[in-house]
């Protein structure tokens, strides 16, 4: 939709909405500028101030070369509500943790995108890895395709602390299931929100060497973050952070210490008007 369409105003009161406890979803049904409902499975965006949900196609600063996909959450983004004149809109780079739960909610999503898990109950690592490559862009910024390819990101952080919490793999390791259904036990909002966006500044990593081999794989996001006390048990800072906003970015235990971090991004969208001013 092209920005001077956009309302500036809510068509509904979004203080009278009743979410469910994950603020995913609203009694109520009513999204975006107009109030339309949406499925689990329309790709929206959360503003960070608001945090109402937004239809990515309702939305003028997502064009469709980003390639947003449903249950992506590498994003910031601001409503033309909460800014007052344009939207603000960043791809940040993606975690494999959550990468690799992004494409298994689609893989598992039904045909008519209302539920997860229902009508297809498990996928196959195999198939997590093509789904992944076949949607390389926005959603995979920050991460490298021979870490995919040739390095198991997938198998590997299939058996992630965290990811066990989350994912259900089979004794052989080839099918993959979600430990719960539940909409509200989905991880569905932007990662590290509001947290990170000074250190997410487009910076262009050095092309591979050729020949060189794949880097290592972390299922730790790469980018730096804020420094804050380390806790005592260590969990995955890809997923974990992304639905408890308190916790500071998900630092834990030095991961951006860790020898195996890859370099943060390309950036394939930056449009945050004023921002690189
Ligand atoms: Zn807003």
């Amino acid at each position: 939709m092209a920005e001077d369409e956009l309302p500036k105003k809510f068509s509904y009161n979004l203080d009278n909405l009743r979410w469910d406890a994950a603020h995913h979803f609203n009694e109520q049904n009513r999204y975006s500028y107009t109030g339309r409902g949406r499925k689990l499975g329309d790709p929206a965006l959360q503003c960070e101030r608001c945090m109402q949900w937004f239809h990515a196609k309702d939305t003028s600063c997502v064009p469709e070369e980003v390639g947003f996909v449903p249950f992506q959450r590498n994003y910031r983004f601001t409503c033309r509500v909460c800014t007052g004149a344009k939207e603000l809109f960043e791809v940040l780079p993606n975690t494999w943790s959550s990468i690799v739960l992004t494409a298994v909610y689609n893989l598992l999503l039904s045909d008519d995108r209302a539920t997860i898990g229902e009508s297809r109950k498990t996928a196959s690592v195999k198939d997590i890895v093509e789904w992944i490559q076949s949607h390389w862009g926005s959603l995979t910024s920050g991460r490298s395709l021979p870490q995919l390819l040739e390095n198991n990101a997938v198998p590997k952080c299939l058996h992630h602390s965290h990811n066990a919490g989350l994912l259900i793999v089979s004794a052989d390791k080839t099918e993959v299931s979600l430990r719960s259904l539940a909409h509200a036990k989905l991880h569905l909002k932007p990662l590290l929100n509001g947290t990170v966006a000074a250190n997410a500044a487009v910076r262009r990593p050095a092309p591979p060497r050729p020949g060189a081999p794949a880097p290592p794989v972390s299922c730790r996001s790469a980018r730096a973050r804020p420094q804050v006390p380390a806790k005592p048990k260590a969990r995955d800072a890809a997923g974990s952070s992304g639905s408890k906003r308190k916790r500071g970015g998900g630092q834990r235990g030095g991961a951006n210490k860790r020898a195996d971090a890859m370099p943060a991004v390309p950036m394939q969208v930056a449009s945050r008007p004023g921002m690189h001013a």
